[in-house]
């Protein structure tokens, strides 16, 4: 009988330096643990979807109230006008990139909040990062839940590689969530079809791009992007979640296509 306590990884571990390249490695040879694999992570754009108010958010609403009893979702929300104004100020007042997270996070949480009381006939909880526990739980019971999008780094939020704004937004704090709980999808809902070769609102003779990988998009060097960039960075060492999805929520049956598996909108893929 093998009498030792520890693997031999876990030897390693105890024993070396977590800095060492090797071992490191190692700790990347246990296949990693999927543990909501049936729950669809949904952003819900903020200047691009809620700032548009009722006449976008009812009829997305509803579409999310079809498809509840086939799918599970959690729900982040993004900032949008509102932060962009905060940031706006803070900046000028010489804020570091920390303190303009911190601004932004409450902005996204206000909008979390408002949908949250929309779904409320739904039983459909709003959760905040030390909620996340639960989640198991209210997907179980509930079958969605909304949470604020900012990842909550807050001071810690690492600054951009140029400028001062929060590089980690909500696209990536919806992101993580999908990857860290092996989620079966990551659908982003903003109001253009998808990603262009420009902003189509700046450039009408913009071509739309059905797929594409991550490293394709970082070749072309586009001068702006429907997601936030620290997305495709993070896709690139995903574990889970190595593709994402863009549709328009302006358009009924988007949602509901996407969460069928169809391959409406964009798909960026890490693969
Ligand atoms: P959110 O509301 O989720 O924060 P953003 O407003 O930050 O979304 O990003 C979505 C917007 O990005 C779209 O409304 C579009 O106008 C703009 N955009 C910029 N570059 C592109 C591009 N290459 N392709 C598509 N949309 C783009
Ligand atoms: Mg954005």
């Amino acid at each position: 009988m093998n009498d030792k306590i520890l693997s031999d990884l876990g030897e390693a571990l105890v024993s070396g330096s977590l800095t060492d390249s090797e071992l490191r490695a190692r700790t990347g040879t246990m296949p990693g643990r999927q543990i909501l694999p049936e729950a669809n992570v949904i952003k819900i754009g903020g200047q691009s979807f809620i700032d548009r108010g009722r006449s976008a958010v009812y009829p997305l609403l509803d579409e999310i109230k079809q498809n509840l009893p086939q799918h599970k979702m959690i729900i982040g929300t993004g900032a949008g006008t509102r932060a962009r104004h905060a940031y706006s100020v803070g900046v000028e007042l010489g804020m570091p990139t920390g303190v303009l997270s911190v601004l932004g996070t409450f902005v996204s949480m206000q909008n979390a909040r408002m949908l949250h009381y929309l779904l409320a006939d739904q039983g459909i909880p709003f959760i905040e990062p030390i909620q996340f526990a639960q989640l198991p739980l209210y997907l179980a019971e509930r079958q969605a839940v909304i949470f604020f999008g900012m990842p909550p780094y807050t001071f810690w939020q690492p600054n951009p590689k140029i400028g001062r704004l929060p590089p980690n937004r909500t696209d990536t704090g919806s992101w993580l969530i999908s990857e860290t709980f092996g989620a079966r999808s990551m659908i982003y809902i903003k109001d253009e079809d998808g990603l262009y070769t420009a902003d189509p609102k700046k450039d009408k003779h913009a071509k739309f791009i059905n797929n594409i990988t991550v490293a394709e998009l970082k070749a072309m060097d586009l001068p702006d992007l429907v997601v936030e960039h620290s997305v495709l960075d993070m896709m690139e060492n995903a574990e889970h979640r190595r593709s994402i999805q863009i549709i328009n929520g302006l358009v009924p049956g988007n949602l509901t296509r996407a969460l069928n598996g169809e391959p409406v909108g964009t798909i960026i893929s890490a693969d």
